[in-house]
Protein backbone atom coordinates (compact mmCIF):
# COMPACT_ATOMS: atom_id res chain seq x y z
CA UNK A 1 0.00 0.00 0.00
CA UNK A 2 1.37 3.28 -1.10
CA UNK A 3 2.03 6.30 1.04
CA UNK A 4 0.66 9.77 0.37
CA UNK A 5 2.25 12.65 1.26
CA UNK A 6 1.05 16.43 0.74
CA UNK A 7 3.29 19.26 0.63
CA UNK A 8 1.79 22.79 1.56
CA UNK A 9 2.11 26.17 2.75
CA UNK A 10 -0.04 28.87 3.99
CA UNK A 11 2.00 31.39 1.32
CA UNK A 12 3.21 31.33 -2.42
CA UNK A 13 6.69 31.02 -3.28
CA UNK A 14 8.04 28.86 -0.10
CA UNK A 15 9.17 26.19 -2.21
CA UNK A 16 6.68 23.45 -2.57
CA UNK A 17 7.18 22.49 -5.98
CA UNK A 18 10.90 22.68 -5.35
CA UNK A 19 10.36 20.01 -2.34
CA UNK A 20 8.09 17.97 -3.99
CA UNK A 21 10.25 17.69 -7.32
CA UNK A 22 13.35 16.69 -5.36
CA UNK A 23 11.77 14.69 -2.84
CA UNK A 24 10.16 12.35 -5.79
CA UNK A 25 13.50 12.11 -7.89
CA UNK A 26 15.07 11.04 -4.46
CA UNK A 27 12.50 8.40 -4.02
CA UNK A 28 12.57 7.32 -7.02
CA UNK A 29 16.29 7.26 -7.50
CA UNK A 30 15.67 4.88 -4.56
CA UNK A 31 13.84 2.14 -6.75
CA UNK A 32 10.10 3.26 -5.49
CA UNK A 33 7.76 3.63 -7.45
CA UNK A 34 6.64 7.42 -7.44
CA UNK A 35 3.70 9.01 -8.86
CA UNK A 36 3.37 13.23 -8.44
CA UNK A 37 0.55 15.01 -8.46
CA UNK A 38 0.21 18.64 -9.23
CA UNK A 39 -2.82 20.38 -8.03
CA UNK A 40 -2.05 23.99 -8.62
CA UNK A 41 -4.48 24.44 -11.25
CA UNK A 42 -3.73 27.09 -13.87
CA UNK A 43 -0.37 28.08 -12.40
CA UNK A 44 0.66 24.43 -12.75
CA UNK A 45 4.52 24.18 -12.96
CA UNK A 46 5.88 20.73 -11.40
CA UNK A 47 6.67 19.91 -14.33
CA UNK A 48 9.05 22.09 -14.98
CA UNK A 49 11.04 21.65 -11.66
CA UNK A 50 11.16 17.65 -12.99
CA UNK A 51 12.27 18.14 -15.71
CA UNK A 52 8.99 17.45 -17.32
CA UNK A 53 8.14 20.31 -19.45
CA UNK A 54 8.33 18.99 -22.72
CA UNK A 55 6.70 15.83 -22.05
CA UNK A 56 3.00 15.36 -23.20
CA UNK A 57 1.65 15.35 -19.75
CA UNK A 58 -1.49 14.06 -18.76
CA UNK A 59 -3.38 16.28 -16.19
CA UNK A 60 -5.07 14.78 -12.93
CA UNK A 61 -8.70 16.05 -14.18
CA UNK A 62 -8.26 14.09 -17.59
CA UNK A 63 -8.18 10.99 -15.34
CA UNK A 64 -10.78 12.17 -12.72
CA UNK A 65 -13.26 12.81 -15.80
CA UNK A 66 -12.12 9.78 -17.78
CA UNK A 67 -10.49 11.22 -20.50
CA UNK A 68 -7.51 8.82 -19.32
CA UNK A 69 -6.69 6.03 -17.28
CA UNK A 70 -4.61 6.57 -13.63
CA UNK A 71 -1.76 4.19 -15.75
CA UNK A 72 -1.87 6.53 -18.59
CA UNK A 73 0.45 8.76 -16.09
CA UNK A 74 3.50 9.95 -17.92
CA UNK A 75 6.63 8.36 -16.94
CA UNK A 76 9.98 10.74 -16.72
CA UNK A 77 12.02 10.75 -19.51
CA UNK A 78 15.09 9.67 -17.44
CA UNK A 79 13.56 7.70 -14.58
CA UNK A 80 11.14 5.08 -15.93
CA UNK A 81 9.20 4.43 -11.90
CA UNK A 82 8.28 8.51 -11.60
CA UNK A 83 5.26 9.58 -13.04
CA UNK A 84 3.33 12.83 -13.41
CA UNK A 85 -0.68 14.07 -13.95
CA UNK A 86 -0.12 17.46 -13.96
CA UNK A 87 -2.94 20.26 -13.16
CA UNK A 88 -4.67 21.19 -15.94
CA UNK A 89 -3.72 24.57 -17.40
CA UNK A 90 -6.98 26.30 -16.71
CA UNK A 91 -9.43 25.76 -13.99
CA UNK A 92 -11.78 23.31 -14.28
CA UNK A 93 -14.76 22.26 -12.12
CA UNK A 94 -14.51 19.22 -9.92
CA UNK A 95 -18.23 18.37 -9.26
CA UNK A 96 -16.69 16.06 -6.30
CA UNK A 97 -13.49 16.39 -4.15
CA UNK A 98 -14.03 12.12 -3.59
CA UNK A 99 -13.77 11.69 -7.15
CA UNK A 100 -10.13 12.67 -6.03
CA UNK A 101 -10.53 10.61 -2.74
CA UNK A 102 -11.05 7.21 -5.08
CA UNK A 103 -7.70 8.58 -7.77
CA UNK A 104 -5.53 8.30 -4.58
CA UNK A 105 -7.02 5.43 -3.02
CA UNK A 106 -6.48 4.00 -6.89
CA UNK A 107 -2.71 5.30 -6.82
CA UNK A 108 -1.83 3.76 -3.32
CA UNK A 109 -2.22 0.57 -4.87
CA UNK A 110 0.17 1.07 -7.98
CA UNK A 111 2.79 3.13 -6.59
CA UNK A 112 4.99 3.52 -3.66
CA UNK A 113 4.67 7.42 -3.09
CA UNK A 114 2.20 9.82 -4.19
CA UNK A 115 3.42 13.33 -3.65
CA UNK A 116 0.45 16.06 -4.04
CA UNK A 117 1.95 19.04 -4.92
CA UNK A 118 -1.05 21.69 -3.28
CA UNK A 119 -1.06 25.43 -4.60
CA UNK A 120 -0.74 27.98 -1.66
CA UNK A 121 -3.58 28.97 0.32
CA UNK A 122 -5.82 27.13 2.65
CA UNK A 123 -8.89 26.86 0.03
CA UNK A 124 -9.95 23.50 -2.07
CA UNK A 125 -6.31 22.71 -3.47
CA UNK A 126 -5.46 22.69 0.14
CA UNK A 127 -8.06 20.87 1.41
CA UNK A 128 -8.19 18.24 -1.24
CA UNK A 129 -4.27 17.89 -0.80
CA UNK A 130 -4.48 17.15 3.29
CA UNK A 131 -7.98 15.25 3.36
CA UNK A 132 -6.18 12.17 1.28
CA UNK A 133 -2.59 12.33 2.59
CA UNK A 134 -1.25 10.08 5.14
CA UNK A 135 1.30 12.57 5.92
CA UNK A 136 1.84 16.10 5.65
CA UNK A 137 4.88 18.41 5.04
CA UNK A 138 4.32 22.28 5.38
CA UNK A 139 7.17 24.35 3.60
CA UNK A 140 7.78 27.86 5.02
CA UNK A 141 10.98 30.62 4.71
CA UNK A 142 12.59 31.82 7.34
CA UNK A 143 10.49 35.15 7.51
CA UNK A 144 7.60 35.87 10.37
CA UNK A 145 4.78 36.28 7.74
CA UNK A 146 5.46 32.45 5.83
CA UNK A 147 6.10 31.02 9.62
CA UNK A 148 2.55 33.07 10.92
CA UNK A 149 1.19 31.57 8.01
CA UNK A 150 2.41 27.97 8.53
CA UNK A 151 1.41 28.05 12.61
CA UNK A 152 -2.36 28.49 10.75
CA UNK A 153 -1.58 25.59 8.50
CA UNK A 154 -0.44 23.74 11.48
CA UNK A 155 -3.98 24.54 13.32
CA UNK A 156 -5.97 23.81 10.67
CA UNK A 157 -4.46 20.36 9.94
CA UNK A 158 -4.48 19.23 13.73
CA UNK A 159 -8.20 20.25 13.12
CA UNK A 160 -8.43 17.29 11.03
CA UNK A 161 -6.83 15.73 13.13
CA UNK A 162 -3.71 15.18 10.98
CA UNK A 163 -1.27 13.61 12.96
CA UNK A 164 1.57 13.12 10.48
CA UNK A 165 2.87 16.50 10.01
CA UNK A 166 6.36 18.19 9.47
CA UNK A 167 8.03 21.14 8.56
CA UNK A 168 10.64 22.02 6.17
CA UNK A 169 12.14 25.85 6.34
CA UNK A 170 13.88 26.57 2.90
CA UNK A 171 15.93 29.44 1.60
CA UNK A 172 17.81 29.68 4.74
CA UNK A 173 20.73 32.49 3.84
CA UNK A 174 24.07 32.05 5.52
CA UNK A 175 24.08 34.52 8.12
CA UNK A 176 19.89 33.77 8.98
CA UNK A 177 20.39 32.22 12.18
CA UNK A 178 23.41 34.84 13.79
CA UNK A 179 21.63 37.93 12.60
CA UNK A 180 18.15 37.02 14.00
CA UNK A 181 19.29 35.19 17.28
CA UNK A 182 16.35 32.33 15.84
CA UNK A 183 17.41 28.93 16.80
CA UNK A 184 15.60 25.75 14.98
CA UNK A 185 13.56 25.28 18.33
CA UNK A 186 12.20 28.90 17.82
CA UNK A 187 10.62 27.60 14.81
CA UNK A 188 9.52 24.38 15.75
CA UNK A 189 8.01 26.30 18.87
CA UNK A 190 6.65 29.27 17.09
CA UNK A 191 4.60 27.03 14.50
CA UNK A 192 3.99 24.02 16.75
CA UNK A 193 5.47 21.53 14.03
CA UNK A 194 8.46 18.92 14.56
CA UNK A 195 10.83 19.99 12.00
CA UNK A 196 11.89 17.37 8.63
CA UNK A 197 14.96 19.72 7.22
CA UNK A 198 16.64 23.19 6.35
CA UNK A 199 17.10 24.05 2.98
CA UNK A 200 19.84 26.90 2.11
CA UNK A 201 19.38 29.81 -0.12
CA UNK A 202 20.95 28.17 -3.66
CA UNK A 203 21.23 29.39 -6.66
CA UNK A 204 21.51 25.92 -8.13
CA UNK A 205 17.78 25.94 -7.41
CA UNK A 206 16.44 28.00 -10.45
CA UNK A 207 19.60 27.43 -12.47
CA UNK A 208 18.32 23.23 -12.55
CA UNK A 209 15.06 24.19 -13.90
CA UNK A 210 16.49 26.12 -16.61
CA UNK A 211 18.29 23.44 -17.20
CA UNK A 212 15.50 20.71 -16.90
CA UNK A 213 17.28 18.87 -14.62
CA UNK A 214 15.87 17.57 -11.24
CA UNK A 215 17.82 19.69 -8.56
CA UNK A 216 18.87 16.41 -6.70
CA UNK A 217 21.13 15.58 -9.47
CA UNK A 218 23.41 18.82 -9.73
CA UNK A 219 25.40 18.89 -6.67
CA UNK A 220 26.97 17.62 -3.79
CA UNK A 221 25.97 20.30 -1.75
CA UNK A 222 23.45 23.33 -0.88
CA UNK A 223 20.15 22.73 -1.59
CA UNK A 224 20.30 19.43 -3.64
CA UNK A 225 22.01 18.01 -0.36
CA UNK A 226 19.54 19.29 1.87
CA UNK A 227 17.00 17.50 -0.14
CA UNK A 228 18.71 14.16 -0.26
CA UNK A 229 19.02 13.98 3.90
CA UNK A 230 15.21 15.23 3.70
CA UNK A 231 13.97 12.23 1.45
CA UNK A 232 16.48 9.77 3.94
CA UNK A 233 14.41 11.11 6.45
CA UNK A 234 11.11 10.51 5.12
CA UNK A 235 11.98 6.76 4.37
CA UNK A 236 12.59 6.49 8.28
CA UNK A 237 16.40 7.24 8.35
CA UNK A 238 18.41 9.50 11.32
CA UNK A 239 20.35 11.90 9.23
CA UNK A 240 21.95 14.73 11.11
CA UNK A 241 20.87 18.88 10.13
CA UNK A 242 23.12 20.02 7.24
CA UNK A 243 25.42 22.90 8.33
CA UNK A 244 24.02 26.10 7.37
CA UNK A 245 27.26 28.17 7.41
P1 LIG B 1 5.94 27.23 -4.37
O1 LIG B 1 5.64 25.95 -5.08
O2 LIG B 1 5.78 27.12 -2.89
O3 LIG B 1 5.16 28.38 -4.93
P2 LIG B 1 8.50 27.12 -5.75
O4 LIG B 1 9.07 25.78 -5.43
O5 LIG B 1 7.86 27.28 -7.08
O6 LIG B 1 7.49 27.58 -4.59
O7 LIG B 1 9.66 28.19 -5.55
C1 LIG B 1 9.41 29.57 -5.77
C2 LIG B 1 10.66 30.21 -6.35
O8 LIG B 1 11.71 30.16 -5.39
C3 LIG B 1 11.17 29.48 -7.59
O9 LIG B 1 11.62 30.47 -8.49
C4 LIG B 1 12.35 28.65 -7.09
O10 LIG B 1 13.35 28.49 -8.07
C5 LIG B 1 12.85 29.52 -5.94
N1 LIG B 1 13.44 28.70 -4.85
C6 LIG B 1 12.84 27.75 -4.13
N2 LIG B 1 13.68 27.23 -3.21
C7 LIG B 1 14.86 27.89 -3.36
C8 LIG B 1 16.15 27.81 -2.71
N3 LIG B 1 16.38 26.95 -1.71
N4 LIG B 1 17.14 28.63 -3.16
C9 LIG B 1 16.91 29.51 -4.18
N5 LIG B 1 15.74 29.62 -4.82
C10 LIG B 1 14.72 28.84 -4.42
MG1 LIG C 1 4.12 25.51 -6.47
Amino acid sequence: MGEVIAVLSGKGGTGKTTLCAALAAGLAAQENRVLCIDLDMGLRNLDIALGMANEAVISFTDVLHGRYFLQDATPHPDMPNLFLLTAPLREEDLTDSEDFGRLIAKAKDFYDYCLIDAPAGISEGFQMASRYAGRVIVVATPDPASLRDATRVADLLSIQRKEDVHLVVNRIRPDFFSKTELTVDDMMDSTGLPLLGLIPEDPNVPLSAFRGKPLIFTGKKGAAEACRRITRRLCGSIVPLMKLK
